[in-house]
């Protein structure tokens, strides 16, 4: 057994390496960044479907203190960002503290030492245990990938695929393949797949609603000019940034103001497909912006060809070599593809977290996650989570959540220099839901449809629900009048 460590951080994604890379800045050397794959990128790593890439532009993709001059398209596919990631690593030197293949299983506070006990099994299987001050969960909201309850799915034949455990050596080519679902996910692979695919058929529940993406590469001299000038490139920075803040209104306070851009949605929709029963499918029922509002160019052209088919029956079944579906046509398959999304709005810890007298985080987010500005959960002493409850955007980059998270927890080290812990009040938890919830219940994420940023119960755990300048105000320090502390 070492001596503790200052921090130990859980994934490296975004959240997991902005947090070493501020450690570091913060002139600490005694902290640990584990992540279970075999690489760093997190969701960027883990999801490398055909097609995969971010809906937002690429210069506001990054973190502010390390912008990158250098993507190649306005909007980042997935092996840029990935690139971009262990680009950070490198530049920031965080190597000697990055564990790969290393997964926490348990974590523990012990009461008497006023530590977190962490189990972890490394790249080898052995099971060890160490003990941290802080401890920094940054696994990911889109990181339980939700498969189909579809009945008799393992009598299937063929392969059967989640879009965010994509097999590198999958082929297409030739094949008969289903996709289910038509969300962010879906609509990048879709479009992939019909390349190559025998026949696609793409099984839709809801028509998303789809404004055109104007993806295009990025001039050389553009880039060069983006390297060499960097006050242009910050300049371009905030202005993407203020275009997409602009949108929050429309979102959290009036959500009449998002039907203004259904009719941009509707021409983009009436000039890729023609007026018959594929058109008439693939528009949307509800509100705009209540689910994700997707951006694609070729989602609607690869519907239309002569290969593709936008099945809307549901399946009732699966069998050996296909779906029967509820109308009782059979639809033949060689492999499904479920681009079904993620567990999200019932988001649960990475492995058994037990707080304070026993209490388990399991249990505490068994009527859906609940938290202090996302950030920590009251009864759990310094412990901060990346992207926790009701962080997620509808309009903007989550990084910009992300940097604001990490000012909050850096404040919070500072407090942890002359107390043993820190932990939000309960009380103060729950004034913060309340507040939310109200000011949820306004927003267009609750006009009505279903979306993976509710719980069945429809309460909405995954959103914030206002500006991400509001957010970054309310996590610049740790307002003490809502915290309890406990001295060294
Ligand atoms: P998603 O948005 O939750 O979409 C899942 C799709 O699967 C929906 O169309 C859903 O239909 C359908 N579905 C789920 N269960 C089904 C079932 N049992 N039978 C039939 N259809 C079913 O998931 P996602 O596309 O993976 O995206 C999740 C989030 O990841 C996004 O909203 C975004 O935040 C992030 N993401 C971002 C990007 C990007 O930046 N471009 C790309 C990928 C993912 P219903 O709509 O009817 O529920």
């Amino acid at each position: 057994m070492t001596a503790p460590l200052s921090m130990l951080i859980v994934g490296a994604g975004f959240g997991g390496i902005g947090a070493a890379i501020h450690r570091r800045r913060c002139g600490d050397d005694n902290f640990l960044l584990i992540e279970q794959a075999d690489g760093v990128g997190g969701t960027w790593w883990a999801n490398r479907y055909p097609g995969a890439a971010c809906d937002i532009p690429s210069h506001l993709y990054s973190f502010s203190f390390a912008p990158n001059p250098h993507w190649t398209r306005r909007y980042p596919a997935q092996p840029e960002i990935e690139t971009y990631l262990n680009d950070c690593v490198q530049r920031f030197g965080l190597t000697p503290w990055l564990r790969l293949h290393t997964r926490l299983s348990h974590l523990h506070w012990d009461e008497v030492q006023d530590l977190w006990r962490a189990r972890l099994f490394d790249a080898a299987g052995h099971e060890h245990e160490l003990l941290a001050r802080t401890v920094t969960l940054a696994t990911g909201p889109l990181s339980r990938p939700a498969m189909p309850s579809l009945p008799r799915l393992d009598r299937f034949q063929g392969p059967v695929i989640h879009t965010a455990r994509w097999p590198p050596e999958f082929q297409a080519g030739g094949r008969r393949i289903g996709v289910i679902g038509t969300g962010a996910s879906a609509i990048q692979l879709v479009p992939q797949l019909a390349r190559d695919a025998r026949h696609l058929t793409v099984f839709q529940r809801s028509a998303p609603w789809v404004l055109p993406r104007g993806d295009a590469p990025i001039a050389a001299t553009t880039r060069w000019l983006l390297e060499h000038l960097p006050p242009l490139q910050r300049a371009w920075r905030a202005l993407i940034y203020a275009h997409h803040e602009l949108r929050v209104p429309a979102f959290t306070v009036n959500p009449r103001w998002l039907q203004r851009l259904e009719p941009l949605a509707i021409r983009h929709l009436k000039a890729r497909v023609p007026a018959g029963p594929l058109r008439d499918a693939l528009m949307p029922n509800y509100r705009m912006g209540c689910k994700r509002i997707l951006i694609a160019d070729d989602y609607y052209p690869a519907l239309t060809q002569p290969h593709v088919r936008l099945e809307t029956a549901a399946i009732d079944e699966v069998e050996a070599h296909g779906v029967r579906l509820v109308d009782g046509r059979r639809v033949e398959l060689d492999a499904l593809i479920a681009a079904t999304g993620f567990e999200a709005a019932d988001a649960k810890p990475p492995c058994p977290v037990i707080g304070p007298q026993g209490r388990t985080l399991h249990a505490a987010w068994a009527q859906g996650p609940r938290g202090y500005l996302g950030t920590m959960v009251a009864g759990y002493p310094n412990l901060f989570t990346i992207i926790g409850p009701n962080t997620g955007l509808g309009h903007n980059s989550m990084v910009f959540i992300i940097e604001s998270q990490l000012a909050f927890i850096d404040d919070a080290m500072r407090e942890l220099k002359f107390h043993a812990w820190l932990c939000p009040t309960a009380d103060a938890q729950e004034r913060f839901n309340d507040e939310l919830q109200a000011r949820l219940a306004r927003t267009v994420w609750a006009t009505g449809c279903s979306s993976w940023y509710k719980r069945a119960d429809g309460r909405i755990t995954t959103l914030w629900p206002g500006s991400t300048l509001e957010y970054r105000r309310r996590t610049r320090r740790v307002p003490q009048r809502d915290f309890e502390f406990a001295l060294a």
